[in-house]
């Protein structure tokens, strides 16, 4: 038997990390080259009091309890549901759009019979994707659809993913819904959950286990060897290697670079305690920026916080040399870029041991509800590779 050595702290490498030590009773690794543990879910109390988390904000919203249940076993969480604002021509609209944003957009006279219509052509359906509205036979919905789509989000597509304006077709909407009724929930998950003293509970306490040791800033790359069919970490035989950072990086850029969009996070703080109209505003129309949010308006409990923060995300593309941009944050999945990834994915299975897992290591969008379930699945596949 060899070493068994997890790289990341996110939710994919604490959770098999947690999962091997416990259910398997081995020992293992977990290196992680930032200062902290967490990935992008990390956050802390700031000196003023107010839980910040660091990598933008993260809500845990899903369709399925036990995801709920198996993160309570490692901290409280409380039911918070996520509620946006849209800044769009000058004043603030409910996102998701719903009916309250139908009467602020067109306004309330013409809105009557634009209502009326939605109600009858879909009905008994909670959401419906802006496309459906954009394609609908109707001229009013479909003109409805369109507005949405140019003023709300062909701009913030672009600015999203880094593509020509131009090249945003309506095709964007696919996937975003508008709401049939009044709901004011950004997204309609049944269970929508945040921790009450932050994520960073959850991953500490997942980590605490007697078979694990953690080694923080440390970069695994520097540690990892190939040799023939056969991967060492310090000189010494892998029996096992859970990756869950970028796959190009760890087989040295043999094929190129993936794209990654990444995030220039700004912060502001303010001596007043509340600052926007809604804990989240979207930004469509602006130039760089997508969103902000305002922290202290999602803690469970502010009492010890002084004045307010706000974090404000403008997307560029990852650069690893770069000072600004260089955290992958979103795999930008297209055909040539799919390719890629499965030519990286093609050389780590020669070597037999390596388990790839999460956002980065298998560069795939995951939501952490899926993230989770994910790594609660492969942990399954390594269970019977470690017999
Ligand atoms: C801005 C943003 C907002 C999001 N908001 C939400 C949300 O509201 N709701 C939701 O459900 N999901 C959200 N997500 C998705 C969620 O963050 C992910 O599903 C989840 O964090 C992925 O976890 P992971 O473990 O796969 O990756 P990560 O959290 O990225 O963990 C990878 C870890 O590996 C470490 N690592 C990488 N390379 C090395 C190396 N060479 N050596 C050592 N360590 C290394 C990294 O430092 C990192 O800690 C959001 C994502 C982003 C980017």
């Amino acid at each position: 038997m060899g070493k068994i050595i997890i790289v990341g702290t996110g939710f994919s490498g604490s959770i098999l990390a947690r999962k091997i030590a416990e259910d398997c009773g081995r020992k293992v690794e977990v290196i992680e080259k930032r200062p902290h543990i967490g990935g992008n879910m990390y956050d802390e109390y700031d000196e003023h009091g107010i839980l910040v988390q660091r990598y933008g904000p993260h809500f845990l919203n899903t369709n399925k309890y036990f995801i709920i249940e198996f993160l309570e076993q490692y901290a409280e969480l409380f039911p918070h549901d996520t509620k946006l604002l849209s800044f769009l021509d000058g004043r603030y609209v409910r996102l998701p759009f719903n009916f309250e944003s139908v009467q602020q957009l067109v306004g309330p006279k013409k809105s009557e019979s634009l209502l009326a219509k939605l109600r009858k052509a879909f009905y008994g359906r909670d959401r419906v994707p802006i496309l459906e509205l954009v394609d609908h036979e109707d001229k009013e919905i479909s003109e409805f659809g369109t507005l949405l789509f140019e003023k709300a989000f062909r701009t913030y597509t672009s600015k999203m993913w880094g593509t020509d304006i131009n090249k945003i077709d309506k095709y964007v909407l696919e996937r975003v819904p508008m709401a049939m009724s009044y709901d004011e929930r950004y997204l309609n998950k049944d269970f929508q959950y945040l921790p009450k003293k932050g994520f960073s509970e959850i991953f500490q306490n997942m980590l605490d286990h007697p078979n694990i040791s953690l080694r923080l800033n440390t970069d695994a790359i520097e540690h990892i060897q190939f040799e023939e069919n056969t991967v060492t970490y310090d000189g010494e035989k892998v029996e096992l290697l859970v990756f869950t950072g970028p796959i190009d990086e760890l087989l040295g850029y043999k094929y190129g670079s993936l794209p990654y969009r990444s995030l220039d996070i700004r912060y502001e703080y303010s001596e007043k305690n509340s600052v926007l109209p809604a804990e989240i505003i979207s930004f469509p129309q602006a130039e760089g920026k997508t969103r902000s949010t305002e922290y202290r308006k999602i803690m469970y409990d502010d009492k010890e916080a002084v004045g307010s923060v706000v974090v404000t995300e403008y997307p560029l593309w990852y650069d690893k040399n770069a000072v600004v941009g260089n955290i992958p944050y979103y795999p930008v999945n297209t055909a040539e870029s799919n390719e890629l990834y499965m030519k990286y994915v093609h050389e780590a299975e020669r070597y037999g041991n390596i388990v790839l897992c999460g956002r980065l290591a298998e560069y795939r969008y995951y939501n952490m509800d899926v993230c989770i379930e994910h790594a609660l699945e492969k942990f399954e596949e390594v269970k019977q590779r470690l017999g």
